[in-house]
């Protein structure tokens, strides 16, 4: 229950209009329990309708997706974008092809989307997109005609100006390969500043592979610094996950003196006591698209076990769920409490239900939400749409401390959000109120409504 009569309202709207969005108004409740705080000194907000406005997408487009396998078979899929937000820039965010895909996953992720852009500090609109298309088991050829397929729909929303999508959860450099191909032909214009995650011979950003895992490991790094008077250094590590947020978050943790011990995939982790071989992961994950349990086979003292949710009994100072929505919850957050964790920080969207970040909180460990902790992703794409407007690259040093500045400036931002409300080291508010203040000011001085 809200304290707010105007955010319970505004709350009890989007239960209503759509009851089956359960992730969607998770992800609504947590950002009004932290704006319960400040609302009463913005009368504002509730005379212009800002919140109502906010939690609605300005669009959301939905299409079919047909597309023809190696055997000649017809296949249907269904295609979504929510352009959820244009207030600060154009709507920016990521496409996840996944079987679990539908429009309350990616309102969720859309809404998040708006406030992590917004703490990147570049001005980058929210969005998400995708379709329940599994990439899992298809050849390259049935990747390339669905991406086809997808883009001859999705590019009349899209553009350097309007709409530039990226990668998540089963979108990597391939499927951004064949959708700009696409975009490309059908428009005939080399724009390429329409997509981000591109290959780095056609306008893509070095370090925007690894930005998203390297972000969470500096942000991580300046709150263990700033909170704890801590490091990485000699702590042991567990990072949920195997794709690209994960494996470079465990390249970034091990060059910052960790020792990143499991990881995992959908159907079981990995525990190396030696530390994680990232070389064997990279190879088994991003060599052939095979499966964590081979790594147990090839690396001796490794063990592999069934089950992903397991992999939070092995103990760890620092734990970063890098796979995807919902997987730790409050008996889980227990377990990690209980062997001893300081640290928790969000690498996927969304990964720790909120009993989990209440038992986390309740128990003093620090904790770092994803829209701040995982921003590093987005804010690289916006550093290579700067790079693709100026017809320029930046190296790769050049890249990686710029991303390093925006992480640990965005933590410093939550760290005082936080503050400033008198809730001193709750970076889930400090990261809500800092993100939501910009957009919302934005909304009031365009007047958007
Ligand atoms: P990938 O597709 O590269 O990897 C996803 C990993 O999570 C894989 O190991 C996958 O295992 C596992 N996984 C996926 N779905 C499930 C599930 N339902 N249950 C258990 N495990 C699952 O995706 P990313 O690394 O890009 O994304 C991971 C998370 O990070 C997502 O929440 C994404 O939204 C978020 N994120 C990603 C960004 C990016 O730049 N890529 C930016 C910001 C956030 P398997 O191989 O078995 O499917």
């Amino acid at each position: 229950m809200l304290k707010s009569e105007y955010l319970q309202r505004v709350y009890t709207q989007v239960v209503t209009r759509d009851p089956d969005q359960k992730e969607f108004h998770q992800a609504v409740l947590e950002v009004l329990e932290s704006l319960d705080m400040i609302v009463e000194q913005h009368p504002e907000y509730e005379q212009k309708g800002i919140i109502e406005t906010f939690v609605e997408p300005e669009r959301m487009i939905c299409f079919r997706v047909p597309w023809i396998d190696d055997e000649g078979k017809v296949h249907v899929n269904r295609g979504y974008r929510i352009q959820f937000s244009s207030a600060i820039g154009p709507y920016k965010g990521g496409l996840r092809f996944h079987p679990t895909v539908n429009l309350s996953i990616l309102k969720f992720l859309g809404f998040e989307q708006i406030l992590k852009n917004s703490l990147t500090g570049l001005p980058m609109g929210g969005a998400k997109g995708g379709s329940d298309f599994d990439p899992k088991g298809k050849s390259d050829g049935e990747v390339m005609r669905f991406c086809q397929s997808f883009m001859t729909e999705l590019n009349r929303h899209i553009g350097q100006f309007v709409d530039v999508p990226a990668g998540d959860i089963g979108v990597g450099a391939r499927e951004i390969g064949y959708l700009f191909g696409q975009y490309r032909r059908i428009r005939g214009s080399y724009d390429a500043g329409v997509l981000t995650g591109k290959g780095l011979e056609f306008g893509g950003s070095l370090v925007r592979t690894e930005a998203t895992g390297y972000g969470l490991c500096y942000l991580t790094e300046e709150m263990l610094k700033c909170m704890r008077n801590d490091s990485f250094q000699g702590k042991t590590v567990v990072i949920s996950g195997s794709g690209n947020v994960a494996i470079f978050a465990c390249q970034k943790a091990t060059q910052l003196g960790g020792k990143v011990v499991a990881m995992s995939d959908s159907n079981g982790y990995i525990h190396d006591p030696n530390g994680i071989d990232l070389d064997v992961v990279k190879d088994i994950k991003l060599g052939h698209r095979g499966r964590i349990k081979e790594y147990a086979e090839r690396v001796p003292g490794s063990t592999y076990t069934e089950g992903f949710r397991n992999i939070w009994n092995v103990p760890c100072d620092i734990a970063l769920p890098c796979a995807t929505q919902n997987e730790i919850d409050g008996e889980i957050a227990k377990i990690i409490v209980k062997n001893g964790a300081m640290a928790v920080a969000e690498g996927a969207n969304m990964p720790c239900r909120p009993e989990a970040i209440h038992v986390f909180q309740e128990a003093g460990l620090l904790f770092a939400p994803a829209k701040a902790a995982n921003a590093g992703g987005v804010a690289t794409s916006g550093l290579e749409m700067s790079q693709n407007s100026m017809r320029y690259s930046w190296t790769f040093e050049e890249v990686d401390a710029k991303l390093k500045d925006i992480m640990v400036n965005i933590f410093h931002n939550i760290y005082n959000a936080a503050e400033e409300c008198g809730h001193s080291g709750d970076l889930v508010v400090g990261a809500n109120i800092a993100g939501f203040k910009k957009v919302a000011d934005v909304m009031l001085a365009q007047g958007l409504i």
